[in-house]
């Protein structure tokens, strides 16, 4: 990755529960291939609002360490107004260097061995970021060229910027709801495109700010309007580059494998719905005709489905073997990318461990009155998911207890104060932290 050493600042970052970045700075002429910066157990513990949850497993005794993963190092370049700065990306360890169990990058990295290891399988994922820009005064229509042109000249400075500093930004759009818009990042490795997808929201909200604009990925920026999404398209393939998901002779060309690695995250998607949809307000945004994800199902095509084949390009005789993938629709930026993604990936492990039966295939628009009115669904509050998950002795047991402990205390004392205030108030204030 391009790093320039003439930056004043280095920042080493983590994020944590509330899948806010966080981390330390050092002058970059002090920073080397063995620095690491001090943490803290508790950090782990800091709700929304910026406080220490009350019921942790930790106090304040316990330190640990910041440890750069220096492939990910990066100039972050190309912000109007603000200074270039160095950036790395860091696992928690603990001070004699050993993996840290409550990491989540940690816990990304490790599934994503386990199912190299046992399967042979690598995973490459493409992010795709919707949010809203909250102080924005034209009108808007989806998809316009006037709204791209009106959000100039953050836009092409957001590229920029994106493009610079590493992150390989792929399209660009004003989408469906009231001053939203979406960013597609191209598919990288998987680790390294959760990694993208932490970084990505604070540049977005860096460049607007700088304009006095407010940029919020909140899943439900307007009351009744439309909801923002984080999707992740995934594809999954072997040592030598071969699509294992793709097998022609069989529905959706998903081959059988692959379809018991689905079958895995379709199964455990309710219990671990807290991790993807883990803001009181995401139950706003997944339901019917939103496009979110209407029920747990795998649809050809479909962007109803929690579980989406995307299309293949065949025009000009392209070839569909290599782009045949997966895009996972019900996630949104309260979730910790390498947490949520991670579990996505233990519940497919899981699928293949167990043997499952492939995932069925919708291949047809949903009828939720009539023959797909019994899929399965998700949970309608955070309260509920989280009693799913704390009840799912294998998705609990893809943690460390700590990790579930903190996990329950920050997300149930959330759920305790938000229930305290409208709806809209609430979602006032996921816009203002996401
Ligand atoms: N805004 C929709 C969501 O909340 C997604 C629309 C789309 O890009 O298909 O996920
Ligand atoms: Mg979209």
């Amino acid at each position: 990755m391009n790093h320039d050493p003439a930056t004043e600042m280095t920042f080493i970052a983590t994020s944590d529960l509330a899948a806010v970045m966080k981390g330390r700075s050092m002058r970059t002429e002090d920073f080397h291939a063995g620095s690491t910066v001090g943490w803290v157990p508790a950090n782990l513990g800091i709700g929304i609002q910026g406080h220490i949850a009350e019921d942790l497993p930790f106090g304040s005794t316990g330190d640990l360490r910041l440890k750069p993963d220096l492939s990910t190092r990066r100039t972050v370049t190309g912000v109007p107004g603000r200074p270039d700065l160095d950036f790395v990306m860091a696992d928690v360890v603990k001070t004699d260097g050993s993996p840290y169990e409550c990491c989540p990058r940690t816990f990304l990295r490790q599934v994503l061995a386990d199912l190299h290891q046992e399967y042979g399988i690598n995973v490459v994922a493409g992010w795709e970021h919707e949010f809203a820009d909250l102080d924005a005064d034209y009108p808007h229509h989806p998809f316009s060229f006037r709204s791209f042109r009106c959000a100039e000249p953050m836009g092409s400075q957001l590229f920029s910027a994106l493009a610079r500093s590493g992150l390989g930004p792929d399209t660009w759009l004003p989408e469906y709801g009231d001053h939203q818009f979406e960013i597609t990042l191209s598919p990288v490795p998987a680790l390294e495109g959760a990694d993208r997808a932490v970084l990505l929201r604070e540049i977005v909200r860096d460049v607007y700010r700088v304009h006095g604009h407010r940029a919020t990925f909140t899943p439900v920026p307007k009351l009744g309007g439309s909801g923002s999404g984080v999707h992740v398209h995934f594809s999954l393939s072997d040592d030598a580059g071969r699509n294992v998901s793709w097998d022609p002779s069989r529905p959706g060309r998903v081959s059988a494998q692959v379809g018991s690695f689905l079958a895995g995250i379709l199964r455990d998607s309710a219990d671990m719905c807290a991790l993807f949809a883990p803001l009181s307000i995401s139950y706003q945004r997944l339901v019917p005709n939103n496009w979110s994800s209407a029920r747990v199902f795998l649809g050809l095509q479909d962007r109803e489905a929690l579980l989406r084949i995307v299309p293949t390009v065949e025009i000009g005789g392209k070839d569909p073997e290599p782009q045949l993938h997966f895009e996972f629709r019900a996630a949104d930026a309260g979730a910790n990318p390498w947490l949520f993604f991670g579990a996505l990936m233990r519940a497919g492990l899981d699928g293949l461990r167990d043997g499952l039966e492939p995932a069925a295939i919708v291949e047809r628009e949903l009828d939720l009155k009539g023959r797909d009115k019994d899929l399965p669904a998700l949970p309608s509050t955070l309260e509920e998911a989280l009693d799913l998950f704390e009840s799912s002795e294998r998705a609990r047991g893809w943690f460390c207890p700590d990790m579930v402990h903190t996990f329950l205390s920050v997300k149930r004392e959330e759920v305790d104060q938000m229930n305290r205030l409208s709806l809209q108030e609430r979602c006032e204030i996921y816009a203002s932290v996401y």
